[in-house]
């Protein structure tokens, strides 16, 4: 699949066109960003990272009906997915009390919440994507009450099996940040709205079960240092990276020696 030109450069990803207007080529960037980029840096490796992560994700939510934006993946930092009109809202799931509701509302980090707790947030730099209501994304028209219900229920149920996935190789899924957009679906011919973006150690906060070691984006956030490896241990527990590889030891040059297991 050729590369055409540049859509979008975001803080960790890059989207380009392909000679199918429907489809276009997600890259996975080292970049890491905090604090509305106040923070920034490379972590080598990381692109590699999340485009494989997030594959094996969208791939196992989609086996069990998730409609997803995912096509396949095309190298180490490539996907191709579908193009989407993306909804100017993040959606948030929050399993654990963590970071910005601990502060918001002085609740106890750690504190295990009785239901998964749904959020929004305006996508929008300039404002820090600040928290919104539902009334707000009705009344700016930034999605119906219709595709809002759809997407709550898909947003409950990826996060139930997200939960699985995780609880499955030692790691608490405490929260993490989703997109969605609509894309044309050539069957039906009509617009649908598909999981977008990626899921990831960038968008997840997840911890080790026995220990609540870090394994993800707050590693960089708080410079507990090991970033990569964090994000590592996740690739290796999901059997995506074969125990001896050491990404850090690796040479992200132009050829890089990253093995992976096939699939
Ligand atoms: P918080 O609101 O506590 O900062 O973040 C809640 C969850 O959403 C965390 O898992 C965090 O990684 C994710 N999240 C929120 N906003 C963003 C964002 O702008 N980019 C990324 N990558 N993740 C986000």
């Amino acid at each position: 699949m050729n590369k055409g030109s540049k859509l979008y450069e975001g803080k960790a990803k890059i989207l380009y066109e392909t000679k199918d207007k429907n489809l276009v080529i997600q890259h996975f960037k080292d970049d890491a960003t905090a604090f509305n980029n106040l923070k920034k840096a490379k972590v080598e490796g990381k692109g590699v990272l999340n485009n494989r992560i997030s594959e094996y994700i969208l791939t196992n939510l989609a086996q069990c009906g998730i409609k997803t934006h995912f096509v396949k993946r095309l190298n180490m930092r490539e996907q191709l997915i579908k193009k989407a009109e993306i909804f100017p809202i993040e959606f948030i799931v929050r399993n654990i009390a963590t970071g910005s509701l601990t502060k918001r509302l002085d609740i106890s980090e750690g504190t295990v919440l009785e239901r998964p707790l749904l959020e929004y947030c305006y996508k929008k730099d300039q404002l820090q994507d600040p928290l919104i209501s539902k009334e707000h994304i009705y009344s700016f028209g930034w999605a119906t009450e219709t595709e809002i219900n759809q997407i709550d229920k898909m947003t409950l149920r990826i996060n139930d099996l997200l939960l699985g996935i995780f609880r499955g190789i030692g790691i608490k899924l405490v929260d993490f940040k989703i997109e969605y957009g609509k894309t044309w679906n050539k069957d039906t011919d009509e617009k649908e709205i598909v999981l977008a973006d990626e899921i990831s150690p960038d968008t997840c906060r997840l911890w080790d079960v026995k220990t609540e070691k870090k394994l993800d984006k707050d590693r960089f956030r708080k410079d507990l240092g090991n970033v990569i490896q964090g994000y590592q241990e996740v690739a290796r527990r999901l059997g995506i990276m074969p125990e001896e590889t050491n990404i850090s030891e690796v040479n992200f040059g132009k050829t890089t020696s990253i093995k992976f297991k096939k699939k």
